[in-house]
């Protein structure tokens, strides 16, 4: 059961994902419900709904064809769109109201929204779409006056069961027409709010991320650090900056000097806890929100991430270098400031700097 449900699933999948193959099952199908109506007016005698049946089968398998060798889609929907009321109206008129003809006529409407929404581009789909709508809508009302005041043209004498059985096959048909469209259309709009939200996800990721480092960018710790403040809890700002960088870009190159970036962001994310957050303050500075610490739990931290950058080996074609960070730490008083904090942890990582470098300053 699980498997036929999951080939159906696929099948369904695989014919919604091609506009060609969508329309032309739709097309074919409808092909084949008049196949059948001409079959049943063969056994009534109704020669002109013989006739107009399979000139309809004719166009469309022309329809088809058009569809393969890419005709506009608008074009082939405007066709079926008539062919539908007018087989309606014609089958009013010869035969009756009592057959159900004119129930095509409202399937019509939601088809029409969802075609025009898929083909029509800006406002005007909502024009036509209206249109057509008011068309179907007059041409029902109209089917119903016609058979009130004028009866049908052939007097056909049918059992009741027949009169059922072909009321009860139009019955189906615009019942099953309505039924695969509404679950395209829900399929198709999933699909949309899918791609949409996967789409936010990479533009939020742009916002907030820096391209180079992958760590948050400038814009996002302020973010943070307005909520840390705004949450009265303690936290501690770490801001390390990388020893004598512009001598390893002026020796190994750029490059070298962005790798050497990207290597030692991803050990300062790695030594931070989870609820910390890192981000590229400044060129090759970083900034570390270590979030309710206390000042030893964050220079201990600052000590790790300065150890294993130190420790860390660089690979320079067959060259092996060594770097380090500094890093002032400082924790966040009240009635202190997020930018008092962060003036702090920078002053502390001068002294760093005027002090020997390669030290966690608090
Ligand atoms: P100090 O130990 O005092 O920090 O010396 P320093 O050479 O690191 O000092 P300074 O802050 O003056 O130099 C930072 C250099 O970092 C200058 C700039 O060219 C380089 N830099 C900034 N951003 C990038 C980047 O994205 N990639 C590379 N490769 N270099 C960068
Ligand atoms: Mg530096
Ligand atoms: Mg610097």
């Amino acid at each position: 059961m699980k498997t036929s449900i999951d080939a159906a699933r696929k099948v369904f999948r695989r014919i919604v994902s091609s506009e060609k193959y969508k329309y032309s099952i739709l097309i074919y199908s409808i092909a084949t419900v008049h196949m059948v109506l001409i079959a049943l007016f063969c056994y009534l005698h109704i020669l002109p709904l013989i006739i107009f049946n399979i000139i309809s089968v004719i166009t469309y398998l022309s329809c088809a064809w058009a569809i393969h060798y890419d005709c506009k889609l608008i074009r082939i929907f405007y066709i079926v769109y008539a062919e539908i009321i007018a087989h309606s109206i014609i089958s009013t008129i010869c035969i009756g109201w009592q057959f159900g003809f004119p129930q095509y006529i409202i399937a019509l409407i939601p088809f029409g929204y969802y075609m025009c929404h898929s083909l029509i581009d800006g406002r005007r789909k909502y024009l036509v779409a209206t249109l057509l709508g008011i068309a179907g809508f007059i041409s029902y009302i109209g089917c119903r006056i016609i058979s009130l005041f004028s009866g049908a043209v052939y007097e056909i004498n049918v059992s009741t069961l027949l009169e059922f059985f072909i009321y009860g096959f139009n019955t189906v048909c615009t019942f099953v027409f309505l039924l695969i469209f509404s679950l395209i259309f829900v399929y198709e709009m999933q699909n949309a709010t899918n791609k949409l939200s996967n789409q936010n996800a990479i533009l939020e990721k742009l916002a907030s991320t820096d391209p180079l480092t992958s760590l948050y960018n400038r814009r996002s710790m302020q973010i943070f650090l307005n909520h840390a403040l705004e949450s009265g809890s303690d936290f501690c700002i770490f801001m390390c900056d990388i020893d004598n960088f512009k001598k390893i870009n002026d020796t190994y190159g750029h490059d070298f000097g962005d790798e050497v970036l990207k290597v030692v962001s991803s050990i300062i994310q790695e030594q931070v806890e989870d609820y910390d957050y890192v981000c590229r303050w400044g060129g090759e500075e970083i900034l570390v929100l270590s979030n309710n610490s206390t000042l030893t739990r964050s220079c201990q931290i600052a000590e790790n991430v300065r150890r294993n950058i130190a420790n860390n080996m660089f690979h320079n074609g067959d060259k092996i270098i060594h770097c380090s960070v500094t890093i002032g730490v400082a924790s966040h008083q009240k009635n202190e400031t997020v930018e008092d904090t962060i003036t702090k942890a920078d002053a502390n990582l001068y002294y760093g700097k005027r002090n020997g470098k390669n030290r966690v300053v608090s």
